[in-house]
Formats: structure tokens, C-alpha cells, sequence
């Protein structure tokens, strides 16, 4: 436990060690992306949003509103095409493809509606890959994708194939797998969309039992009973970044 969470600290600095820690995990200033195309799609119109360190944060909006889009640019897979997004009081735009990358791989953690797990490689497979950036040792990666699964109750599970798996073991994966290299930020997007109502609640459970260890949470979600778990809801509407509760 204490080298997982002297890794994390390290983590947490690099690779801005440079820099000023910032209070904000998230930090957006008048952030947009339009997509091109005649005429342009305006995804993302100028958005201000600040997320502490450790907050749980709701994004609510029907399909075609900017979530995905929003999302996204918070995992560093796109870029806005106006305003700045600070990471960590880090300048993204500041950053080379190569760090992008590495921010990716070690602090932030990605689960999507559809799981995305690899059919024909085993739960604990599954997890070990993400671990693939971290350490060139095979029984290392493989021992943390174990306690990652056990994180998730999965233990009994680890060396099943996803076919086998119920859609919320499938999801339990996946959330393993974004833990495995202990992000920062966990950005889930619709991350009950596939589940029916009591495997929802056992990964909302789960996103706040991450939450309480000091990650912070990002949720995309249509589900008002989700959003109602976070500390924060924000609502995007047609493009649009509104704040329902106060910070
Ligand atoms: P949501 O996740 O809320 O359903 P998206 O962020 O996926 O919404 O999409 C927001 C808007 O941007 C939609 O009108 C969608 O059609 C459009 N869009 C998304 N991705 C692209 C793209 N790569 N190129 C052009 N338009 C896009
Ligand atoms: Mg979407």
C-alpha cells in the first residue's frame, strides 16, 4: 500500500515536476471544439469548469450534446480548437504527443459504455495489458492486474474470458483495468449504459468507494440516478457547459 501510494506521488509530479501543484485537477477556460466541416459542428462551445482534486463529478446531457466530445479533451485524445485546458495546473497544449501519451497510460483512467475489453484474452489479461507502459516484467504486471481484480471483488473471476463474464463483471474489468496504474482522474463514459439496475448500483458503488481514496471522478451519464451520486453536476445542453451544483 505505502509504494502504491509513494507511486502515485511520484506520478502525480511527473512529468510537471516543474511546475506549481494546483488545486484544480481539472481546469478549463473558455474550452471549445468545433469539429469542421460545412457547416462547422460546434461540440463544445466555450466552457469554464474547475474540478478539485478528489471531487466526483456528474456530466448529464442527452445524446449528441458534447459528452463524448468533452470527454475527450479531458483524456487528452483530442485537442479544443479554443480556450486552455490546464491538467494538474499543467498547460495541456504545452504538452508533446509523447507526455499526452504518458499522462494517458499512468494518470488517467478511461471506462466507456461498452467495456472494450479484449474477447479472447482473460480478465486478468485484460487488466495486465494496460500495465504494458509501466513495466517491461511480465509477473509484475501480472501480479497488479490481480490486485486490481481484487479492488473489484473479481478475484474468483481473473481468469475468465469476457464472453463468460455478466455485463457488470465485464465492467468491473474494465474499471480494474483503469485502475491498475493508479490515475489521478477516472473519466467513465455512460459507464451504466450497457447494465441493468443492480449491476449499475454495484459500479456506482465501486466509482465511490474509488472516489473516497482520493481519485478524482469524472462521469458522463444519461441516468439521473447516477448523476445524483456525485458531489457535482454539470449539464451540457446543444454544446452548452451550465453548472446545476455549486462546487
Ligand atoms: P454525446 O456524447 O453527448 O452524444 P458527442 O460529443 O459525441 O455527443 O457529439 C456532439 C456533436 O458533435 C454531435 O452533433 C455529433 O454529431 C458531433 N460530432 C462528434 N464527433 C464528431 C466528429 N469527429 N466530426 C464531426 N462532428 C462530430
Ligand atoms: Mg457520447
Amino acid at each position: 500500500m505505502i509504494s502504491r501510494l509513494r507511486t502515485r506521488r511520484l506520478r502525480r509530479n511527473a512529468p510537471t515536476s516543474e511546475s506549481t501543484p494546483s488545486k484544480w485537477a481539472v481546469e478549463l477556460s473558455g474550452c471549445a471544439r468545433t469539429y469542421p466541416g460545412v457547416p462547422p459542428v460546434e461540440a463544445l462551445r466555450p466552457a469554464n469548469l474547475s474540478v478539485a482534486h478528489g471531487d466526483y463529478i456528474a456530466v448529464v446531457g442527452p445524446s449528441g450534446s458534447g459528452k463524448s466530445t468533452l470527454l475527450n479533451l479531458l483524456g487528452l485524445l483530442d485537442r479544443p480548437t479554443a480556450g486552455t485546458y490546464q491538467l494538474a495546473g499543467h498547460n495541456t497544449a504545452d504538452l508533446s504527443e509523447r507526455e499526452r501519451t504518458a499522462i494517458r497510460g499512468h494518470r488517467i483512467g478511461f471506462v466507456f459504455q461498452s467495456f472494450h475489453l479484449l474477447p479472447h484474452r482473460t480478465a486478468l489479461e485484460n487488466v495486465a495489458l494496460a500495465q504494458l507502459y509501466v513495466t517491461p516484467r511480465r509477473a509484475a504486471r501480472s501480479a497488479a492486474a490481480s490486485a486490481a481484480l481484487q479492488q473489484v471483488s473479481l478475484t474468483h473471476r481473473q481468469h475468465a474470458l469476457p464472453t463468460v463474464l455478466s455485463g457488470g463483471e465485464r465492467q468491473r474489468v474494465a474499471i480494474a483495468r483503469a485502475l491498475v496504474n493508479t490515475p489521478d482522474l477516472l473519466l467513465c463514459d455512460e459507464p451504466t449504459g450497457n447494465l441493468d439496475s443492480t449491476n449499475a448500483a454495484s459500479v456506482m458503488d465501486l466509482l465511490e468507494e474509488l472516489n473516497a481514496t482520493g481519485v478524482t471522478v469524472i462521469v458522463i451519464t444519461h441516468d439521473p440516478a447516477v448523476a445524483a451520486r456525485a458531489h457535482r453536476s454539470v449539464t451540457i445542453l446543444d454544446g452548452h457547459l451550465t453548472e446545476v451544483t455549486a462546487p
